[in-house]
């Protein structure tokens, strides 16, 4: 009799985030508390994460959208402003610069990081340009020392988006560290997460004080310093402001995964030079790198596909798919997005080749070696097509 082989197809998604039995607890304490709002825990998670960044201040938001908004309202800018950004990044950056009511403006990246760079933004640059918001895209660092030089430069302003670069390096220092005014994602799909939930952080103290009253209701003192207080505390509302805190429940589960940031990226950065390895001899698929200067988290792990490879990106997507690999297009560019068909950008052609030709690979904690020589074995035999 033949043994029949049940043959379970294996799935490999492209991200699972770290989350253990520490954050369960340190959740259910924060609402054992009784003090789930914006409080003590959300105060401790602003300094540890500020510290991680090298930066004086942390102000914590509910998202890193909300924080890209609050950093353009800082900076002043409004409607007849122009803002340059990359097309190709996650549709949250371009979208900041409309809420404000400026105009975004896109520049064009480079080939190997994804990132914009001093030509680039040089380009589009005109009089109106008020600031520009770079991207450590994927995790990997643009040149902070080049874009600082530039920004300051040209008298405009420079909002990191720093969304996935929690745990990269730029010219050996934490990313963030010495940035005017940077923003972070604890998104699930990013290397830390607190469900929802973002941070600002920025070394300028009055600036970091107006944050915190804009993300509050525009309030000279915050619920929590009114609630500490023995005396009554009458609040003013200084202007008209919104509510984009983040919940002591999130900087509890946030405080947890802090400590396991060093910890993630080693073990990313590890898993990225393995497959960097497997697929050295395939001259068609070139793996993103370290940039020269720094060192990327590898929260996106993107391959960029040649012509002489044996199947166009879709063609791979689809085939990955087949065999349980849950890979990714590759980032978007937010200008050929119904969204901004109204934006009739310059020439875009890098920024049109990355999209439209990388993929993004499975890596996670749990992703396994056998899982890679798995994944690698399928673009092996596309290749060979
Ligand atoms: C994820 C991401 C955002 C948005 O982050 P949220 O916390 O989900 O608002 C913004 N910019 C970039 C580059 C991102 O990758």
């Amino acid at each position: 009799m033949v043994a029949v082989v049940a043959m379970t197809q294996r799935k490999i998604p492209v991200m699972i985030p770290l989350l253990g039995e520490e954050e369960a607890l340190a959740a259910a304490d924060a609402v054992r508390s009784g003090w789930v709002a914006q409080g003590p825990r959300v105060a401790r998670f602003e300094q540890e994460f500020a510290a991680t960044v090298g930066a004086a201040h942390g102000v914590a938001v509910s998202s890193c959208t909300t924080g890209l908004h609050l950093a353009l309202v800082v900076l002043g800018i409004g409607p007849g402003d122009e803002v340059i950004v990359p097309s190709l990044s996650f549709i949250a950056t371009a979208n900041a610069v409309r809420y404000v009511g400026a105009t975004p403006v896109f520049a064009d990246v480079d080939l190997a990081t994804g990132n914009l760079t001093v030509e680039t933004v040089d380009t589009v640059r005109t009089p109106r340009t008020r600031a520009v918001i770079a991207v450590h895209q994927g995790g990997v660092p643009f040149d902070v020392a080049a874009l600082r030089k530039a920004a300051d430069g040209w008298g405009v302003g420079l909002v990191e988006d720093a969304a996935c670069a929690a745990g990269s390096t730029a010219y050996g220092q934490p990313a963030g560290t010495g940035a005017a005014i940077a923003a972070w994602s604890f998104h699930p799909r990013k290397l830390i997460t607190t469900g929802e939930g973002g941070m600002i952080t920025l070394d300028d103290a009055d600036r970091a004080v107006r944050l915190r009253r804009l993300r509050e209701h525009g309030m000279n003192v915050s619920a929590a310093d009114r609630h500490a207080s023995a005396q009554p505390v009458l609040e003013a509302y200084l202007e008209t402001a919104y509510n984009y805190r983040m919940t002591d429940i999130q900087a509890a589960v946030g405080l947890v995964q802090l400590g396991r940031l060093a910890g993630l990226v080693e073990q990313r950065r590890a898993l990225a030079a393995r497959y960097q390895e497997l697929l050295a001899d395939l001259d068609g698929l070139v793996p993103v790198r370290d940039p020269a200067y720094g060192q990327t988290n590898y929260q996106s792990f993107w391959v960029l596909i040649n012509p002489e490879f044996g199947a166009t990106r879709d063609e791979a997507l689809a085939v990955l798919a087949e065999r349980g690999v849950s890979a990714r297009r590759g980032i978007m560019a937010a200008h050929l997005e119904p969204a901004y068909a109204d934006v009739a950008p310059g020439p875009l052609p890098v920024t049109e080749r990355l999209t439209r030709d990388s993929l993004i690979l499975p890596l996670h904690h749990a992703l396994t070696a056998d899982d890679q020589d798995y994944i690698v074995g399928i673009l092996r035999d596309l290749a060979r097509r």
